[in-house]
């Protein structure tokens, strides 16, 4: 079976190399020659455009940096519109907005072609371990014709509901991690800077009502001496926009606050960072680092 791959960056990447390990032909685009080689090497077929890689492909995914690429690799000169065949099923696995991806669907359905919103959670482990988390927007009958696909990268898929429903879900979901991610910088650094000892702190957290997801994460990323860029503050940044722009009626006193910690950060030059080293912020002004020497 043949797939196209558009976008094969940390996620994209990953993903496209399971389904090249399943067995499908999977053919691939990214304007870094890098990302593509690397696939090559692994038994994916390179191509020059998203048009050049959608061609005969029954599958089309995407894995991109924003609407505007996204944009651009479905609609743009050499888009995958320009040679996907009827019947065939384009699959978006970006965090984008649900309006983008609206639009985009309605210019696809006049061509036959089924668009679908399928954001991701789970990180680049989940991304190389087949075990992502899919927020899927699409009908009932479309998700079933999904599935030889979905479960070479998903350990779950959510069915959120019609097009632009996953993507109204991923960001509800990333505009919550970043304000998680900001309330454990800003109250573990003051701890830390009066006294507290990280390690007991995070024990104790951890045991109460206080821990959480994201806390059992920082050892992986924040806590450690490389501080790993798994998903850079600029991709957080963009989807907290991106949610504050869906919600731009309703209260969201809390969310704009932590677009301006996400605002500071990439001031300072540290948008390639980790999303968690959002929180470097605080330890400059405060003059701590957040280590664990256990952390790893
Ligand atoms: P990335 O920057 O590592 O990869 C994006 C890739 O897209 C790059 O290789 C880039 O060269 C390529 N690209 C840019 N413009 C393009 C274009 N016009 N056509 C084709 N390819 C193009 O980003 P990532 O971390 O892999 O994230 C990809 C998407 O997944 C983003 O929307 C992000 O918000 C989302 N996401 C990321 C994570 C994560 O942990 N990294 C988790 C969940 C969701």
């Amino acid at each position: 079976m043949k797939v196209a791959f558009i976008g094969v960056g940390r996620m994209g990447g990953r993903m496209a190399a399971r389904l090249v390990a399943a067995g499908y032909e999977v053919r691939v685009y990214d304007p870094s020659q890098a990302a593509v080689d690397a696939l090559a090497s692994k038994g994916a077929i390179a191509s020059k455009s998203p048009a050049e890689a959608a061609q005969g492909a029954e599958y089309i995914l995407l894995s991109l940096p924003s609407p505007k690429t996204l944009r651009d690799a479905v609609l743009g000169e050499s888009g995958v519109l320009k040679t996907a065949t009827d019947g065939s099923i384009v699959v978006d696995f970006s965090t984008v907005d649900p309006a983008t991806t609206k639009e985009i669907a309605a210019i696809a359905a006049k061509q036959g072609i089924q668009f679908v919103d399928s954001p991701v959670s789970g990180g680049v482990a989940g991304a190389e371990n087949g075990k992502l988390v899919l927020m899927v927007g699409c009908s009932a009958d479309l998700l079933k014709k999904l599935q030889p696909v979905f479960e070479v990268l998903a350990g779950r898929v959510v069915h959120c509901g019609p097009t632009g429903a996953g993507q109204l879900t991923k960001l509800s979901h990333n505009l919550l991690t970043a304000i998680n991610t900001v309330a454990l910088g800003e109250v573990l650094t003051a701890s830390v800077k009066a006294g507290a000892n990280l390690e007991v702190l995070c024990e104790v957290l951890t045991a109460g009502l206080a821990g959480s997801k994201m806390l059992d994460y920082l050892p992986k990323t924040l806590f450690t001496a490389e501080r790993p860029a798994n998903f850079a503050i600029d991709l957080m940044h963009k989807d907290i926009k991106l949610c504050l722009d869906e919600f731009s009626n309703l209260p969201m006193p809390l969310g704009q606050l932590v677009l301006q910690t996400y605002n500071a950060a990439r001031a300072k030059g540290l948008g390639s960072k980790d999303s968690t080293s959002v929180n470097e912020i605080y330890e400059e002004l405060l003059g701590v680092r957040l280590s664990l020497p256990s952390a790893q």
